[in-house]
């Protein structure tokens, strides 16, 4: 088995990745709160880490997957209250239209992808265990961390108390012993419409305190792979470490993952900043097949440039790809190509530098095309891991869509005859996956590319 490197944040190192027992590796990336769709910045997580479980089973190894869902939080009241409907339907169709979205992306889904809604006993079980060691304590139905109980507090994002702002505001400033102090539970609060019973008093969980209980519920203490976007290191993950470590004398995690953010106009693509363009719009504007190359062309350390030049760059690299592969022969690729292949999964292997794979498909394609076409299997070997190689059969010899789209096209129209939405709407996703958009025109319902 090659040996996998890969940055760790908390020592500033690549280390290897050594799994607990035998292959199996649990990998662990912060999900979207559900109170809007996902913007493409949200989804870059999803993208890096789908990618990298792909890769490690393309190694042998067998990673289980964990995205959570955070679907009880301030920002879902509030956006409840604006919107004049009550939180937990809110969520419940904000979650539905993040698991649409992120389908689009066609990487699969995670192997577990628990709500924090539904894991209020392991939640409430684990604060209890950090309130009898004295690292928590209970004000008027709140119950706090104890930041200064945690001698090994801050080394995850390794900054000094005075810049450790917890980002509560005032809320619960007067209850707390210390301003570093963070809310494991917050009593429930005028306007609010979701609470849960708890030995303290009836609330809801703090935003931190749910990731240390379902990391732990799907993967154990001291899982391999903990990851999540950079702007969750402080306060999020120094957070949820801190309190796994306090209650089980444990580390949480191996190795904690980073990703860079996007930017969009020179700046961090955000809702607060008001730049986001939503996953569901980039995919329908400049096809999945783009979005997902674009992806890759960063490395997932570094920030990602969300512009039309980069699309369009990505675009032109998709129409390579399909040119290329119109070329290609089924069957095994020259022996003399596979130091390509090689450095394809060398690089990925090295802290899953996606940019250097990807200059080795580039080598790959340009000596496929200068030699008129070769066997496709390394290059669909190599595209698979980052789930492009429907790019390799997505459209017949003519450029127009293969027999598998006109056959998933036909289902949907006798879905539509049968009036059966959801399967209709369903096989429009798998469509829409493959690239594909179904139009009307007056000889009936085509199969067009989603790009323009
Ligand atoms: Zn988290």
């Amino acid at each position: 088995m090659r040996t996998i490197r890969l940055h760790d944040t908390r020592s500033g190192e690549l280390r290897p990745l050594t799994p607990r027992n035998g292959d199996a590796v649990g990998i662990y990336a912060c999900g979207p709160t559900v109170y809007a769709r996902i913007h493409v910045g949200n989804a870059r997580p999803f993208v890096v880490f789908s990618q990298l479980a792909r890769f490690l089973a393309h190694e042998g190894y067998d990673p289980t997957l964990v995205i959570n869902v955070t679907d009880v939080n301030d920002k879902i009241y509030t956006a409840a209250v604006a919107g004049g409907v009550p939180s937990a339907p809110l969520a419940e169709e904000m979650t539905a239209a993040y698991k649409a979205d992120t389908d689009r992306l066609g990487l699969g889904r995670p192997d577990a992808e628990p709500l924090a809604t539904e894991t209020i006993d392991s939640i409430v079980a684990l604060i209890s265990v950090l309130l009898d060691r004295g690292a928590a304590y209970a004000v008027d139905g709140d119950v706090y961390f104890r930041v200064r109980s945690d001698p090994e507090y801050g080394s995850l994002s390794k900054r000094r108390p005075d810049q450790m702002e917890q980002g509560e505001g005032v809320e619960g400033a007067e209850r707390k012993e210390d301003p570093l102090d963070f809310a494991l539970w917050k009593a429930q609060k005028e306007g609010e419409d979701t609470s849960w019973d708890a030995p303290w008093g009836r609330g809801r969980p703090g935003w931190h305190i749910e990731c240390s209980a379902m990391a732990e519920d799907l993967l154990g203490v001291g899982f391999e792979i903990h990851g999540g976007g950079s702007d969750l290191i402080f306060p999020h993950h120094e957070n949820e470490a801190a309190q796994t470590r306090t209650a089980r004398g444990a580390e949480l995690t191996r190795i904690w993952m980073h990703n860079g953010m996007l930017q969009l106009g020179g700046e961090k693509m955000a809702k607060s900043v008001g730049n986001i363009e939503s996953l569901h719009d980039a995919i329908e504007t400049w096809g999945r097949d783009a979005i997902v190359l674009l992806f890759v062309s960063s490395h997932y350390r570094q920030p990602m440039q969300y512009s039309e030049e980069t699309l369009a760059a990505a675009r032109t690299g998709v129409r390579r790809l399909r040119e290329a592969a119109r070329l290609l022969k089924p069957g095994p690729s020259p022996e003399d190509m596979a130091p390509l292949r090689d450095r394809f999964f060398a690089a990925l292997a090295d802290d899953f530098r996606t940019p250097e794979a990807l200059a080795a498909v580039w080598d790959w394609v340009r000596e496929s095309n200068r030699r008129g076409g070769v066997g496709s299997d390394d290059l669909r070997e190599m595209l698979s891991v980052l789930g492009l190689d429907n790019l390799l059969d997505a459209e017949g010899a003519d450029g127009g869509p293969d027999a598998g789209a006109q056959e998933l096209l036909e289902r949907r129209e006798q879905a539509r005859a049968a009036r059966d939405w959801a399967e209709a709407d369903r096989i429009r996703d798998e469509l829409a996956a493959q690239g594909w958009q179904v139009r009307d025109s007056a000889t009936g319902p085509e199969l067009v590319r989603t790009e323009r």
